[in-house]
């Protein structure tokens, strides 16, 4: 009854079914139906093609969620459609008596995870991991999800907590625009890109209060190297742009921001952006706790970045003779010292001059630094300061937002990642992201996949299993141990040698030969090496990856730093060994390395731990063109996505499955009144009296039989209309 309700007929997989709604014909020739489709499970068959259609037929009718089997694809509609998130809808999924009865819908997935965190049987923790290239709409999506919580919990919160509530689900969302603010900027594919990842835990407080008490967030891999260099068409961090259109005539002397003046990282600030609203940013810092003072605190210093920005060197003639400053950078040398109040003459001496420990004595020596060096120093101060900055603030949100360890129960996890890159040149940073989107896609084969296969043999079900593509070579290949590019790379941080680009290919080559997600690229004439990730082979150049994969931190410029007599830069900058370990660890001391690498791998492993103690949910944002418009379905580049996300796959498991489990308590609950309505059917025609047949009128077995199965039949007939209305 079941499999037949859900359109799939038991023991057989998803091919040889029969179409629900008429064959593909009926679809692809009539594409008006094609709309109406709202699961993609029962496109028929199930291709690359028919999905694409489907996905496209709807989003011409301004239908932008589909359901994919146990996943949602959120197609971006590149204009406002205020009416699809509006309180009211959201407290009409949140009403529903079956939510997933309504049109797919992010709320449906929110109100999907808000019951099971509240239920009172088994609450079990719920993430939801938001996939998608750049420009698909996760933050949005996230966004929204976040404001629906804020909506649903505060609906069903008493009325004396609801203004403690209401306070606290408004500086979990003001936490959005100060983190959009330090950690997203224009690029050429999103005007907003999020440049890190993000996990954000909303957490409850019990099955049957269901508040929202508070938030954790996590983030990823800041991309910090935009502080210092943005490519042409791209820009800097919003905040820098923000302050500068932003800031008031006082706050433009204070901050030595005239008018005008031109940064040098600044790029293209002619370029009006909506997220460029200071004012909004300020006043979310000040509901989460950032007073005023201690705002102006760090603009002062990211003005002081600005000017750090414009410090250009001339090549010295002497070797032995430090760089010159242009001409142009002298008063910006000076405007620097005094915003990050440090003494002229070190910052100058620490950004020139490069001191070198050696022999026994560990003697110190002095070197001054060519322009390339200076320029590298310079552009390290300022990515040093700014992550700091971006992890101090991510911490004083979460003392502002988190809730007490005993004030909540249960979370709901929210996670924005990059989604998987492929460029023509291809570094470290895309190495970590499609790193991370192997690990999620291993946990998502891991988790519907596989455990939903296994759990039928488990069962003794009958059913054709479907060859899911396993990407645990891919994830050897890359983290596994002993030997992988990870360990690899590790390994050339720590023996500190100067090795080439070329050698580094050689050595990934020898090494891992014969592993069988490794590639070369015979093509390239850049030292590179290719990994098939589950989502399509990319190439990654070998120049420069041990040294972002050290990221090194000279010791010099923390020491700088901690002369300072900056309030800010003095918690950012503890004069506490201990605090700086790392920044020593990656210069010049013989102590362990944690590489970029490294550390990424231990942030992905604990949030696949926690991401493993959840339910999850996936929803798979889509962009249907790369230029940001309205109305615009190019299918080239949907295709693509569609292959990266692995859908199809995704959509042929879930619906050769089993999609609806039902406890067999409340299976016999529901229909055990059939099997009673059978038997009674079955024994009264076959009674004896009925069989004689001889005596007048009905015998009185049969008229009691027949009485009662008619009472049977009206009793179980609500019954069978609300199973039915469930399914
Ligand atoms: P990145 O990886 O670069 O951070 P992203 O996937 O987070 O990208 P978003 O910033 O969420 O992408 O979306 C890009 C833009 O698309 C948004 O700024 C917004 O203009 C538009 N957009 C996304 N989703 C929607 C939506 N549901 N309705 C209207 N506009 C949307
Ligand atoms: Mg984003």
């Amino acid at each position: 009854l079941l499999a037949e309700v859900n359109g799939h007929s038991l023991g057989t997989d998803a091919q040889s079914r029969e179409p629900l709604r008429g064959d593909l014909q009926n679809f692809l020739g009539g594409e008006t139906l094609l709309h109406q489709l709202d699961d993609l499970t029962k496109v028929n068959p199930v291709t690359l093609e028919t999905v694409l259609r489907c996905l496209q037929a709807r989003y011409m009718t301004d239908t932008f969620y589909t359901n994919a089997g146990c996943a949602l694809v959120a197609l971006n509609p590149f204009k406002p459609v205020p009416q699809l998130y509006s309180p009211e809808l959201m407290r009409e999924y949140h009403a529903a008596p079956q939510p997933q009865k309504l049109k797919p819908h992010i709320f449906t997935v929110g109100e999907q995870t808000y019951r099971n965190v509240k239920s009172l049987i088994e609450p079990v923790n719920q993430s939801i991991v938001v996939s998608g290239e750049s420009g698909a709409g996760k933050t949005w999506t996230s966004r929204c999800l976040m404001k629906f919580y804020a909506v649903v919990a505060s609906s069903s919160t008493s009325w004396e907590s609801h203004q403690v509530a209401e306070r606290i689900e408004q500086r979990i969302l003001n936490s959005n625009p100060v983190m959009e603010a330090f950690g997203n900027a224009c690029t050429l594919r999103n005007n907003n890109s999020s440049r890190f990842g993000k996990f954000i835990q909303l957490q409850l407080n019990g099955p049957r209060a269901q508040q929202m008490t508070g938030a954790a967030v996590q983030t990823y891999l800041l991309e910090k190297t935009r502080v210092a260099c943005q490519t042409s068409s791209e820009r800097n961090f919003h905040i820098f742009y923000q302050i500068c259109k932003g800031a008031s005539a006082d706050e433009r002397l204070q901050w030595h921001l005239p008018e005008g003046a031109a940064f040098s990282w600044l790029p293209n600030p002619e370029w009006t952006l909506e997220e460029d609203c200071f004012e909004v940013t300020r006043e979310a810092m000040l509901h989460l706790g950032i007073d005023t003072p201690t705002q102006n605190n760090i603009f002062k210093v990211l003005a002081g970045l600005l000017h750090l920005g414009n410090m250009q060197f001339a090549d010295s003639e002497d070797e032995a003779q430090p760089c010159q400053l242009m001409d142009c950078a002298k008063w910006s040398v000076k405007t620097l010292a005094s915003l990050l109040q440090l003494p002229r003459d070190t910052l100058l001496e620490t950004l020139r001059i490069r001191t070198i420990k050696a022999g026994r004595q560990q003697q110190v020596f002095r070197k001054p630094c060519s322009r390339a060096e200076c320029d590298t120093r310079r552009d390290c101060l300022a990515k040093l300061v700014y992550a700091r900055l971006f992890d101090w603030l991510v911490s004083v949100i979460n003392s502002s937002i988190c809730a007490d360890p005993n004030a909540w129960t249960t979370f709901i996890g929210l996670l924005d990642v990059y989604g998987f890159e492929s460029f023509p040149n291809n570094s470290l940073e895309q190495l970590c992201i499609n790193y991370a989107n192997e690990k999620l896609q291993q946990h998502f084969v891991a988790h519907f996949l596989r455990a939903q296969q296994e759990e039928y043999a488990v069962e003794g079900l009958e059913w054709s299993f479907v060859n899911y593509q396993d990407n645990q070579s891919c994830l050897d290949l890359i983290e596994g141990s002993p030997i992988s590019i990870c360990s690899l790379l590790n390994e050339e941080c720590r023996l500190n040698r100067p090795s080439s680009a070329a050698q580094l290919q050689t050595r990934i080559e020898s090494v891992l030969a014969g592993r069988p997600c490794l590639g070369q690229n015979k093509l390239s004439r850049e030292p590179s090496f290719i990994v098939v990730h589950y989502a399509g082979p990319v190439c990654y150049h070998t120049a420069g990856l041990v040294e972002k994969n050290k990221d090194p931190v000279p010791p010099e410029l923390t020491r700088l730093l901690q002369q300072s007599q900056d309030p800010l830069l003095k918690v950012l900058f503890p004069t506490n060994p201990k605090e700086n370990s790392q920044e020593e660890s990656s210069g010049q001391s013989r102590a362990p390395v944690l590489t970029v690498v490294s550390k990424f791998k231990a942030s992905l492993e604990q949030l696949l731990q926690v991401l493993q103690s959840t339910t999850p949910h996936y929803i798979r944002c889509i962009k249907p063109n790369s230029h940001g418009q309205a109305q615009t379905f190019i299918r080239e580049e949907v295709l693509s996505q569609l292959e990266a996300c692995g859908l199809v796959e995704t959509i042929h498991i879930s619906a050769a499955g089993f999609p609806i489990r039902v406890s067999h308590q409340n299976f016999v609950d529901r229909y055990e009144l059939l099997r009673r309505l059978r038997l009674r059917a079955s024994s009264g025609l076959h009674s004896p009296s009925h069989a004689k047949g001889h005596s007048k009128g009905p015998p009185p077995a049969k008229e009691a039989t027949l009485q009662s199965l008619l009472q049977d039949i009206l009793h179980t007939l609500p019954i069978l209309t609300r199973a039915a209305a469930t399914l």
